[in-house]
C-alpha cells in the first residue's frame, strides 16, 4: 500500500532557523504569566512554534481542562510579544473556528480524536477553503496505523497541504517503562506509505517522566525524523496537567545542544562506496536467510505429513517448549537479544502450524 498525499514540505509552511523542527511549551496554557515566562525563556532557544493546550482533553473528569478561549487571548498577546508562531490542540469545529479568530497558527489533532473518524471528519470539513493553516495530527491511542493515515487523507481531501504526522506513542495493557510505548515501526511504516508527510515526536507523552525526553529524542533523530515537540514549562513540579514530564526551558536548552543531529544522507564518494558495500553483504546475508527459512519449511511439510500418516496433531507443546529455549540461549551465546530471536521464532512457528494444518486438511479432502 501507497497512499497519495502530497503534502507541502515542512520548510514551505514554517521559517525552520535549523533541523530539526521544534515545538516547545505547556501541556496546558495556566494563567498569562506563567505563559509568557515560559515563552520567554524559550524565546532564547531554537524554538520554531510556542505550543499551549487551551482545551485539555483528560482522562477523569474534575481535573483541570483548560483555559478555553480566555487562554486563547493569553496565547496571542504572548505571540505578538515574543513573535514566535503559536499551535494549540483542536478538537472540535467551534475549537477550530475560535483558534483561528485569535491567530493560532498551527492546529493539531489529539490522539484521543484522531481515533474517531466522526471528528477527523467534521474538523476536516470546518477546515475546507481554510488558506494557510497547519494542521499537525497526533498518531491515534492504540497501535494502528490505518486511523492515522485516515486523518491525514480526510484533512488533504478537504484541501489541507500543510501537514505533519506526530508520534506520542500507544498506550499499551502491559506496563512498559514509558507511558505510551514508541512501538517505532508504525511511525517507520507511516514513512514509507506516505513519506511526504513530516513526521514529529513527542517524547514527552511518549516518555511520561523528564528523564527519558533526551533518549527518546536522539532515537528520533537518530530516525530521521522531522522534529520534536517537547513539553516546556517555567515552573514543571507546579505544572497543572503532565508535571512528571515537562522540563525547564533551561533544560530543553541542554537537551538541544546535546542531541546529536545527522545528516539524512552523505555525498561524500567514500562513505557512498563504503556504504554501498556494507549493503552488498546485507543483500546476500537476507538472501542466505530466506533460503534457510525456505529450506526450513519444506522439512517442515514432511513433518506435517509425517505427522498426518501418524495420526499426531500439528502442535506439540513440549517441542515448542525446548525450541524457544534452546533458540533463546543460542541466542544470548550469540550476542543477540534472546526477546529479539523469541519473537522471529513465534512468527517463524505460527506460519509452520499453518501450514502443517493447511497439509493437513488438503490431504483430508483428497
Ligand atoms: C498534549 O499534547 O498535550 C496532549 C494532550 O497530547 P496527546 O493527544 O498526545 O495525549
Ligand atoms: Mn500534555
Amino acid at each position: 500500500m501507497s497512499v497519495n498525499l502530497n503534502v507541502n514540505p515542512l520548510e514551505n509552511w514554517i521559517k525552520l532557523k535549523s533541523k530539526p523542527l521544534v515545538i516547545a511549551g505547556p501541556c496546558s496554557a495556566e494563567t498569562p504569566e506563567q505563559l509568557l515566562a515560559t515563552a520567554q525563556g524559550l524565546k532564547k532557544l531554537k524554538v520554531d512554534i510556542l505550543r499551549a493546550g487551551i482545551w485539555k482533553p483528560r482522562t477523569r473528569p474534575n481535573s483541570f481542562e483548560g483555559a478555553g478561549t480566555e487562554g486563547l487571548k493569553w496565547l496571542a498577546e504572548v505571540k505578538k510579544e515574543v513573535g514566535i508562531p503559536v499551535g494549540t490542540e483542536v478538537a472540535n469545529p467551534q475549537h477550530i473556528e475560535e483558534a483561528l479568530k485569535y491567530g493560532v497558527d498551527v492546529l493539531w489533532i489529539g490522539a484521543r480524536t484522531t481515533v474517531s473518524p466522526f471528528a477527523v471528519q467534521e474538523m476536516a470539513d470546518a477546515l475546507k477553503g481554510v488558506k494557510d493553516v497547519a494542521v499537525l495530527v497526533k498518531n491515534p491511542t492504540h497501535p494502528e496505523l490505518g486511523l492515522w493515515l485516515g486523518a491525514f487523507e480526510r484533512l488533504f481531501l478537504a484541501g489541507i497541504k500543510n501537514l505533519a504526522g506526530i508520534h506520542r506513542g500507544f498506550a499499551m495493557y502491559e506496563k512498559t517503562k514509558y507511558r505510551n510505548a514508541p512501538v517505532w515501526q508504525i511511525p517507520i511504516e507511516l514513512k514509507r506509505v506516505a513519506p511526504q508527510i513530516p513526521i514529529i515526536c513527542d517524547p514527552s507523552h511518549i516518555g511520561g517522566k523528564r528523564d527519558l525526553i533526551f533518549e527518546i529524542s536522539q532515537k528520533a533523530m537518530d530516525l530521521n525524523f522531522d522534529g520534536l515537540m517537547i513539553e516546556t514549562h517555567i515552573d514543571p513540579d507546579k505544572a497543572w496537567s503532565d508535571a512528571d514530564q515537562q522540563i525547564t526551558p533551561e533544560r530543553l536548552g541542554e537537551i538541544l545542544s546535546e542531541l546529536k543531529i545527522r545528516e539524512s544522507s552523505s555525498n561524500d564518494p567514500e562513505f557512498i562506496d563504503h556504504l554501498d558495500e556494507l549493503r552488498k553483504k546485507i543483500d546476500n546475508l537476507d538472501r542466505e536467510l530466506i533460503e534457510t527459512l525456505a529450506a526450513r519449511m519444506a522439512v517442515v511439510e514432511k513433518i506435517g505429513e509425517y505427522k498426518k500418516e501418524s495420526n499426531v496433531t500439528t502442535f506439540q507443546v513440549k517441542r515448542w517448549d525446548e525450541i524457544m529455549k534452546n533458540r533463546g540461549e543460542l541466542a544470548k551465546k550469540m550476542g543477540l537479544s534472546e526477546a529479539y530471536i523469541i519473537e522471529i521464532y513465534k512468527i517463524i512457528h505460527e506460519e509452520s502450524i499453518r501450514k502443517q494444518s493447511e497439509l493437513m486438511r488438503s490431504v483430508e479432502a483428497k
